[in-house]
């Protein structure tokens, strides 16, 4: 095996296609980290004053996001969230465990809670109430949005700044191009870094991996020996086909050009830098049933629209959060909810 094309010294093991370099661990871990903190400056994502919560499903991305933080910002309070979806056959409890374990050894603690708790149905279950009623949003639509809903809570109630998500770039490209082929151009515009929504409760999202790709990230969290979610969700082929084709079509991209994601992102971040922050922040409206921030123009919020479709009429919408690293958690997580 030859050795690292940047150190000299240490075994490569992982040819990162995109530069032709063969990289050991250490010097592939490094041109991670860099990513990122360029990234992080860049746009102004996590600063020294930040309490941040790491929004952590336990898959690969996770683990990378917990591994590389520490070296990549060192904001004031780091803290984690995962939400369990409820599918069956997805162990989640088990994949919980073993992410807390590992994010203790980083001194960061994770508040588990779960769309049961929030809604007042697991995700199976809500998908079943939907399909029986003949509504057919693919199941990602009801994970994606109430996980969103969910992670916004506990990262306001717990006093955070930032929600620090751990979306990669093929994660990233795929969303830029769904909403590009749907001729979506706010939606467009809403995946750049500056795109900074502001409504009262809401907490900025940021992605400090969004220029990382996915095999990197499978690549570190095994050579690291992070554990591996071993079962898939059992709604993978339910996903919404436009999305599906899109990913694999970029993978066919990639494979033939190297480089091509990174590439296309940086020219939209250029190009699209001053259409995503002129008109400063865009202004959200309040869901008259839930009180919770909502796309502008909206009455209603989409989860509780699509809640009400699937017969769930009156969600819970409170947690019951621990007091952790001596932050106050309020029971009452969202307002209360009437109606
Ligand atoms: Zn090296
Ligand atoms: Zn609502």
């Amino acid at each position: 095996m030859r050795a690292c094309e940047v150190c000299g010294v240490r075994r490569a093991v992982v040819l990162q296609r995109h530069t032709g370099r063969a990289l050991c661990l250490e010097c592939f871990r490094e041109d991670i980290i860099a990513r990122a903190r360029r990234e992080v400056e860049r746009w102004g994502m996590i600063e020294p004053g930040d309490t941040v919560m790491l929004a952590l499903s336990g898959g690969k991305d996770s683990y990378v996001l917990l591994d590389i933080l520490p070296d990549v910002v060192k904001p004031s309070k780091v803290l984690g969230v995962s939400v369990i979806e409820g599918i069956p056959g997805y162990n989640r409890e088990e994949d919980v465990r073993r992410l807390r374990e590992v994010a203790r050894e980083r001194g960061v603690e994770v508040v588990v809670t779960s769309i049961r708790e929030y809604v007042g149905y697991s995700l199976y279950e809500v998908v079943s109430r939907a399909f029986k009623r003949g509504v057919r949003h693919a199941p990602c639509t009801y994970c994606g949005i109430s996980r969103r809903r969910i992670i916004n809570a506990v990262a306001r109630t717990y006093g955070a700044t930032k929600v620090v998500t751990a979306h990669n770039l093929d994660d990233e490209a795929q969303t830029v191009v769904v909403n590009f082929l749907r001729g979506d151009i706010a939606g467009l515009l809403k995946t750049h870094p500056l795109h900074r929504p502001k409504a009262p409760g809401v907490v900025p999202r940021v992605k400090p991996l969004r220029k990382v790709y996915e095999w990197e990230t499978a690549a570190l969290a095994h050579l690291k020996g992070y554990p591996l979610q071993e079962t898939e969700c059992m709604f993978i082929n339910m996903q919404p086909t436009l999305r599906a084709r899109v990913r694999q079509a970029l993978y066919e991209v990639e494979a033939e050009r190297p480089g091509t994601l990174l590439k296309i992102m940086e020219a939209l971040d250029e190009a699209l830098r001053d259409l995503a922050s002129s008109g400063g922040p865009e202004r959200l409206g309040v869901c008259e049933r839930c009180g919770e921030p909502t796309s502008p123009g909206r009455r209603v919020c989409k989860l509780c629209e699509i809640l009400e479709e699937a017969g769930v009429a009156r969600p819970i919408y409170t947690l019951r959060l621990p007091r952790t690293n001596g932050l106050i958690a309020e029971v009452e997580a969202a307002s209360e909810a009437e109606g």
